[in-house]
């Protein structure tokens, strides 16, 4: 790793240039229209892991069915759950919802100012921290993200690969974001570094042409680009159960979901489609196949239908199993893939907003 430092005044006319560009080039996101710590709080969590595109939409009904701490707080987890469906990573949900309740108890509700002391709430590292406290309180503390971490060792010529010597590399990142802050605008600053890293200093194929620090930056594009993780594959198959009871004109559809057990470790008490037995596939009618990313793997999923009286033969019963009605279903806290394939087989609208029981 080379040590070219760059002197403060260096830092600082750097620092404005992505300030300068931050406010023309900055997209226009709902988190950024506040200052409400909670809010921030809630779209930083949303943001780890999940694409803008995906957070943009959920973190407005989020907040909309919680709009302050003591909401979520007092809500069940059922329904946090089912706002934070499709958005994946549920122990971040779950994070959050323990982490309002201790602050209603041990801070009167309030969430504390500093990053010192947010970083001792459960479920708040050094980056939420950071953000939280920069943005909504203008604490001058450096965010550092994956994305700031790329723009700062592309611009520095560090390579960013090398894991031996991490804790070091890190700190000398860290050093240097808190040097770029604005002293008046530290939130902004720390946006507009992830801002260029989400938008122009991307993974592959950056686009330098349009970078506000191209001229003071060390590779231009010249650098190694980490190869992507090799996805792996799985084929899985599961039921859809669909019965309509009733007298006709009174007549309702229902759905059946199975309830992942309190002890698993994927997706606890999120509800779910049974899984196929292996021996009856490919018996049922095929109706789709889906394909599912989590993490590392994609999912092929076939999804056959299954009929009532089939139920106890097909299907293999890993949790609690219950008939939902289908206006019900859209407010539970439905796994992502039972809500895209109830989606696709045009069973479920969109999660719309106050569909989870105040
Ligand atoms: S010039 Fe290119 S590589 Fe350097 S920081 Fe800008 S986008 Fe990244």
């Amino acid at each position: 790793m080379a040590r070219q430092e760059r002197e403060p005044a260096a830092l600082e006319k750097l620092g404005q240039q992505l300030l300068a560009w931050y406010e023309h080039n900055q997209r226009d996101l709902p988190w950024r229209r506040s200052r409400d710590p909670y809010a921030i709080w809630v779209s930083e969590i949303m943001l780890q892991q999940t694409r803008v595109a995906v957070v943009e939409e959920r973190y407005r009904v989020f907040l909309e069915r919680f709009p302050t701490l003591i909401a979520l707080a007092a809500a069940p987890e059922q329904d946090v759950l089912a706002l934070w469906s499709g958005l994946g990573y549920y122990r971040r949900a779950r994070m959050l919802h323990k982490a309002a309740q201790f602050v209603l108890s041990h801070h009167n509700g309030n969430l504390p100012a500093t990053a010192a002391e947010l970083r001792l709430l459960p479920g708040i590292g050094s980056y939420t921290a950071a953000a939280i406290a920069s943005i909504a309180h203008g604490e001058r503390v450096a965010v550092v993200d994956g994305n700031v971490e790329r723009v700062l060792c592309r611009m520095q010529g560090w390579d960013a690969s090398r894991r031996s010597g991490g804790a070091a590399l890190r700190r000398r990142i860290e050093s240097l974001a808190e040097k770029l802050l604005d002293a008046q605008r530290p939130g902004d600053s720390n946006q507009a570094l992830m801002e260029l890293g989400a938008t122009v200093c991307i993974p592959r194929s950056p686009k330098c042409m349009s970078c506000p620090l191209a001229r003071d930056c060390k590779t231009r594009g010249e650098h190694k680009t980490q190869p992507r993780p090799r996805m792996l594959s799985q084929e899985v198959a599961c039921a859809l159960a669909v019965r309509t009871i009733g007298e006709p004109g009174h007549a309702r559809r229902e759905v059946l979901l199975e309830q992942r057990p309190a002890a698993q470790t994927v997706m606890p008490g999120m509800w779910q489609l049974p899984a196929l037995r292996e021996a009856a596939v490919p018996g049922p009618e095929l109706l789709m196949t889906v394909r599912h990313a989590i993490m590392q793997v994609n999912y092929y999923v076939r999804v056959r239908s299954v009929r009532e009286d089939e139920v106890g033969v097909l299907t293999v019963a890993a949790g609690e199993q219950r008939w939902v009605p289908l206006v019900h279903a859209a407010g539970m806290a439905l796994t992502g893939l039972t809500r895209k394939v109830l989606t696709r087989a045009h069973l479920l609208r969109a999660l719309p907003l106050g569909a989870v029981a105040r």
